[in-house]
Order: C-alpha cells, then sequence, then structure tokens
C-alpha cells in the first residue's frame, strides 16, 4: 500500500487516520479533506475492499466529495469520511462498532460521522454511546430536525429538478414533463410523489421488483426494464440508484435534455461532464442537487435552527445550480468542472 501522500486521489488531505483496535478486529481510515468551513462531516463506510490501497482511495475520494459538497449546500462544515475495513464475510460486531466511536471521540470533533453504505441507524446509536460527534441519529422526541435524510434529499432534487426543466425546456411547470427514474429506493420514492402530484408523466425502473411495483401503484408510474430506463427518450432522466452511472458508452445512448438525480458520483470519470455537455444535455451536479439530506443532518448536528432553516437552505439548492449553469454557459466549460472550481474557491483551494 502507498502512504496517503502516494496515492491519486491525494488532494492535500489535512489528515489521514488509520485506526486498529486489536481486541475487536476493528480496521479503519478516517480521512480530514478540509476543516476550512467547519469540522471534517461525512458518513462512515463499512465495506470489503480487495486491498487496503482502494479502501484508502475510497475514503480519499469520498471526503473531497464531502468537502466540495458541504461547501456548496453553504454549511458550516468541512469534508471528511471514515471506512471501516469488512473482512469477507463482513463481520460486524459490537465490539467494533464501539472501538470506532471511540476512535472517532479521539478526534475531538474535528470528524463528525453519520451513516454510508452497510453502517445502520442502530450502528451510530452504538457509536453515540462512545462520542458525541454523530449525527444522523433517529429524531428525539420533541425535535423538529434529524432522521431519515431521504424525504429532505428527495425535495431538492424535486425543486432542482424543475430548474432544470425551466432552464432547458422553458416550461415553468413538469404537467407532462416525462421523467424517466432509475431506483425506487427511499429518495425514488419521495421524488416521485412530488413529480406526481405535479402531474409529471413517470418512467420507473428498479431491480427489486416489489418496490417498483409499489411505486408504479401509487404514483401512476410506468414500469421500465431497469437495462433501459437510462437510455428512454425522456425529458429528464433522474439517477437515483447506483454511481458512475455515466460513462462514455451511456452518455453515447442517452435520448433525454436533462440529467438531474440524487445519486452520488453519477460520472464515472470527468470526461463524462464534458461529454453531457457536447451533447447539449443539462447536467445538474449530484453533490449540489442531493445535498438535502447533509443539510437536515447538518443542522440537526449542529442545532443552529429549525425545520424552517432546513426548508430555507434546500429551498437555495436551485439558486446554486443556476449559478453552476450560468457560469458553465458563459465560460464553455462543462457545469461538473464548474461546480468542482466553484467549491474549491469556497473552501480556499481554488
Ligand atoms: P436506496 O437503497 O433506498 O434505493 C436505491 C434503490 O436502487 C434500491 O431500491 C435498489 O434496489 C435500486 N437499484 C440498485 N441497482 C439498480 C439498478 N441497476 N437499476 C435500478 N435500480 C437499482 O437508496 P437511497 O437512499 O434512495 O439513495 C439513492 C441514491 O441517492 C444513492 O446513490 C445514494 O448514495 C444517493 N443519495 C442518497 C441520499 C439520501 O438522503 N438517502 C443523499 C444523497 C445521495
Amino acid at each position: 500500500m502507498t502512504t496517503p501522500w502516494g496515492n491519486p486521489h491525494f488532494d492535500d488531505h489535512e489528515a489521514v487516520h488509520f485506526v486498529t483496535d486489536r481486541a475487536s478486529g476493528l480496521k479503519a481510515i478516517i480521512a480530514m479533506h478540509s476543516t476550512a468551513l467547519g469540522p471534517a462531516a461525512g458518513g462512515t463506510r463499512f465495506w470489503h475492499y480487495d486491498d487496503e490501497e482502494k479502501a484508502l482511495s475510497d475514503v480519499l475520494r469520498l471526503s473531497r466529495g464531502m468537502s466540495y459538497k458541504n461547501a456548496m449546500a453553504g454549511l458550516p462544515l468541512g469534508g471528511g469520511k471514515a471506512v471501516i475495513l469488512a473482512d469477507e464475510a463482513r463481520t460486524k460486531t459490537p465490539a467494533m462498532i464501539a472501538a470506532f466511536g471511540r476512535a472517532v471521540n479521539r478526534l475531538a470533533g474535528n470528524y463528525v460521522t453519520a451513516e454510508d453504505v452497510g453502517i445502520t441507524v442502530e450502528d451510530m446509536i452504538a457509536v453515540r454511546r462512545e462520542t458525541d460527534f454523530v449525527a444522523g441519529l433517529p429524531v428525539e422526541d420533541g425535535a423538529e430536525v434529524g432522521g431519515d435524510p431521504g424525504p429532505h434529499t428527495a425535495r431538492g432534487v424535486y425543486l432542482g429538478l424543475k430548474a432544470a426543466v425551466a432552464r432547458r425546456l422553458g416550461r415553468e411547470t413538469l404537467a407532462d414533463v416525462h421523467v424517466a427514474i432509475q431506483g425506487a429506493g427511499s429518495v425514488a420514492s419521495h421524488l416521485a410523489r412530488h413529480l406526481a402530484a405535479d402531474g409529471a408523466r413517470l418512467s420507473i425502473a428498479d431491480v427489486n421488483r416489489a418496490r417498483v411495483e409499489a411505486l408504479a401503484a401509487e404514483t401512476g408510474a410506468t414500469i421500465v426494464d431497469p437495462a433501459d430506463i437510462l437510455f428512454l427518450k425522456a425529458d429528464v432522466v433522474s439517477p437515483c440508484a447506483l454511481g458512475a452511472i455515466l460513462n462514455e458508452e451511456s452518455v453515447g445512448r442517452l435520448d433525454t435534455a436533462i440529467i438531474a438525480g440524487a445519486a452520488n458520483n453519477q460520472l464515472a470519470t470527468p470526461g463524462d461532464g464534458q461529454r453531457l455537455a457536447a451533447r447539449d444535455i443539462l447536467y445538474a451536479p449530484d453533490y449540489v442537487i442531493n445535498a438535502g439530506g447533509i443539510i437536515n443532518v447538518s443542522t440537526e448536528y449542529l442545532a443552529d435552527g429549525g425545520a424552517d432553516l432546513v426548508r430555507q437552505r434546500i429551498d437555495a439548492i436551485p439558486g446554486r445550480l443556476e449559478q453552476i449553469w450560468d457560469e458553465a454557459a458563459q465560460s464553455g466549460r462543462d457545469p461538473a468542472s464548474v461546480a468542482d472550481a466553484m467549491a474549491q474557491r469556497l473552501i480556499g483551494r481554488a
């Protein structure tokens, strides 16, 4: 394994902590990319990696992404991320999670954790027993903010999608606008309800048959084969399932005017942002449009406001997208590159 400095995803990360707890078998890496705007915040991923280098690459890349996402959402938070290196059987024990919580606590609030892939709310409740530096916990009795980020993410995506439709198609409402949604999970379901209420025409696909059927029954959407959903002739394609779905091959086959969805890391490479622009497909940079969840989590953690502040911060997402699209149009660069540059300026790394 290379040192963090030798890894291609190293981006002047402020600190990279390698955590070991022999008694529980915990092996983890906590990366703090930037604390320029506040404590480095970002979830913990529990994942089996083929080798340690891949885990290091993942945590370096994801923590930088969190710096950009938090900065662009206007949050007083920096960017960080943790990965717990699972064994092949993905053995997760209470002792391991507790040891991870103690490791987070040793960072004294400079890193704040939450759920990510492979980590449940129950795991975070266990982490909370060891440290205060956790968010994404269930809503406490009487609290306005907290709990499932999915509905908040969906609301931001809905507002951003509407802004994209107004800009690219010149349509002020979503009535009869055809949206193809990849995924029928948490965010996709809430998004589909918003869109259906506005009279949009929906096509949806999910590898989970029961889930897609339930959502179609509720929203009147047409069910599409998962292999076809991205390539449907539609006004908008909304990726709400997997990352890296926009690559050289798939971008060439798209038949849509707009990409606006919740999935993280939609572009396989930065060149795919340029490919979308070259095809005149308006792209809503993923970490800008999908920030509703982190906005809710941040407001819960920092306790700097209630449901109104969450709403206001999510309402600002379309404006941020407009700024990106304007700068892209003026400069001739693609929106994803413009968003990265804007985020770098915000964290003082232009
Ligand atoms: P989820 O697990 O609830 O839903 C994902 C859905 O995608 C599942 O129903 C799954 O069966 C489906 N899926 C998997 N592979 C598929 C395929 N090949 N074709 C079609 N469907 C497929 O997850 P979620 O919380 O709704 O998140 C969706 C995406 O949005 C993820 O990329 C996530 O990282 C991102 N995101 C979520 C949030 C949030 O608040 N939940 C915030 C920001 C970003």
